[in-house]
């Protein structure tokens, strides 16, 4: 039976993120998912890197400061990953906040990034619709201006796991279920499935991490781990649209009439619209966004965007995801108030479960369980590591200029980039946002000649 020091169940950004921590180090992992690596939580985030400016309002002081130093952080290592952007909130004579009000919040969240964001400012009305020109003008006070990144969820969670793969004693395998977890004298046996041909496996492991993001309150008790519920589960879904379907120059901060926040992101020439809060009572593997939520962020849009030439064929595709938030004693909170921040649990002296906090934290959630875990492997823990430059980029870039797609880099890809089916090539390594059934060509290629090379 083969044996490593670690089996990370679940490649999200948290699993991934930490098998490259603990491959750094000299830990031998095995990271498992049971569908591609990053196909879940971690591909359907808001795809900010971002501090939070709705959390001034429950005064999250420390765990806002901690993710602008990441969002910095990742802006310079993985420039060709993210970027910064300008998001404008706008004010109406009905809003909450005067204009000076918000100019102290916004002072606050750049003081917090120790002004290490570009800098804040407070416009006009005028102002506000040269940046925002479909925005609705009756009532327009102004608005404020802020900086925060815009990130590829998908590809940063895949490049953390090929640079941990570069690494001797680390493997990843994607498409495997755990579907049992046995505890022995020196740690455990896990045995995996494959979901293609139902083979199983087992192999022996000193620690198991599960970093199963929403599922986890429902998988631990099938693998007999000791375990009582931790998670309020709540569901958020976006909209792509049609680039033309909103004028903005930059992204907008809309507070809807149940006083969440809805974000409008221009990027990969289209709009990101989102997200929604819903609590989940459905499978969560795959999850879908329904008539109902759709329906509910086009009228938000509708509300401040009267003018704007906005329907259903305004969208090009759909995504949804569940925030795996901490249960806290005694809240009873609105699920946009529960907090972000994480919690570690150790069900038991051979396992660790990573859950809550935000994708920008990543780095910092893993790093918690990764100093504990590699001493206990008799090995020094180094964490300056993991502020190293990623070493394998993604072929196909995301932002800025595109190379033409060749049918030689769509095999280079499958070969280097962990690629399974032909979902994993167009959604999560090409960053494509159309729907899949609605593709007639994958950047030029005809879909039947790429599909081809997942046949051979
Ligand atoms: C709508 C929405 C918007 C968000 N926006 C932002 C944002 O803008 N910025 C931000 O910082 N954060 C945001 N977040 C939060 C962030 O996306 C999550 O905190 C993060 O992605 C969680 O990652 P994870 O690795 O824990 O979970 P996941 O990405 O869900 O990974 C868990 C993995 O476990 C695997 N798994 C489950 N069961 C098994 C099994 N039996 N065997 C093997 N594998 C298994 C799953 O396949 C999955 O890939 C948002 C979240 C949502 C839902």
């Amino acid at each position: 039976m083969k044996q490593y020091d670690v089996v990370i169940v679940g490649g999200g950004i948290n699993g991934c993120g930490l098998i490259r921590d603990l491959a750094l180090n000299g830990v031998s992992t095995l990271l498992i998912d049971k569908g591609d690596f990053s196909s879940q939580t971690s591909q359907s985030s808001s795809k900010m890197l971002h501090g939070g400016i709705r959390y001034l309002e429950n005064f999250d002081f420390g765990l806002i400061s901690e993710a602008l130093e990441e969002k910095n952080l990742w802006l310079k290592l993985t420039p060709h990953l993210c970027f910064e952007r300008d998001f404008y909130l706008p004010l109406y004579n009905y809003s909450k906040y005067s204009p000076w009000m918000l100019g102290v919040g916004l002072f606050i969240y750049d003081f917090l990034s120790h002004f290490q964001n570009k800098p804040f400012a407070v416009l006009n009305a005028e102002e506000t619709l040269k940046k925002v020109p479909s925005l609705d003008p009756q009532g327009l006070k102004g608005a404020g201006k802020y900086f925060d990144g815009v990130v590829d969820d998908a590809k940063l969670t895949l490049e953390c796991l090929y640079d941990a793969l570069l690494e001797p004693n680390s493997e990843a395998l994607s498409y495997h279920e755990v579907t049992a977890c046995h505890k022995t004298e020196e740690g455990y046996e896990v045995t995996y499935k494959s979901v293609f041909n139902q083979t199983s496996v087992t192999v022996k492991a000193k620690y198991v991490v599960f970093t199963t993001g929403p599922f986890t309150d429902q998988l631990l008790p099938k693998l007999n781990i000791p375990w009582s519920p931790q998670l309020v589960t709540s569901k958020g879904i976006h909209l792509w649209l049609k680039k033309d379907s909103i004028d903005a120059k930059g992204s907008v901060v809309l507070t809807t009439k149940d006083n969440r926040v809805v974000f409008v992101i221009p990027q990969r020439d289209s709009v990101l619209v989102g997200t929604t809060e819903t609590p989940v009572d459905q499978e969560m593997f795959n999850i879908k966004a329904t008539e109902k939520e759709i329906n509910y962020l086009l009228n938000v849009l509708k509300q401040y965007f009267p003018n704007a030439p906005l329907s259903k064929d305004s969208i090009i595709s759909t995504f949804a995801g569940v925030r795996p938030l901490v249960k806290e004693e005694g809240h009873t909170e609105a699920l946009g108030k529960v907090s972000r921040f994480h919690k570690i649990f150790r069900p038991d002296d051979r396992t660790y479960v990573l859950l809550g906090g935000k994708y920008t934290t990543f780095r910092r959630m893993t790093q918690e369980i990764a100093q504990e875990l590699v001493p206990r492997l008799g090995l020094t823990y180094r964490p300056n590591l993991t502020l190293n430059h990623l070493r394998q980029k993604s072929i196909m870039p995301t932002f800025g200029v595109k190379p033409k797609l060749t049918i030689e880099m769509v095999k280079e890809i499958i070969r280097t980039e962990k690629v399974t089916t032909f979902e994993d090539l167009v959604s999560r390594r090409l960053s494509i946002v159309e729907e899949l059934s609605q593709l007639k060509d994958v950047m030029g290629i005809p879909v039947e000649e790429v599909k081809a090379l997942f046949r051979a």
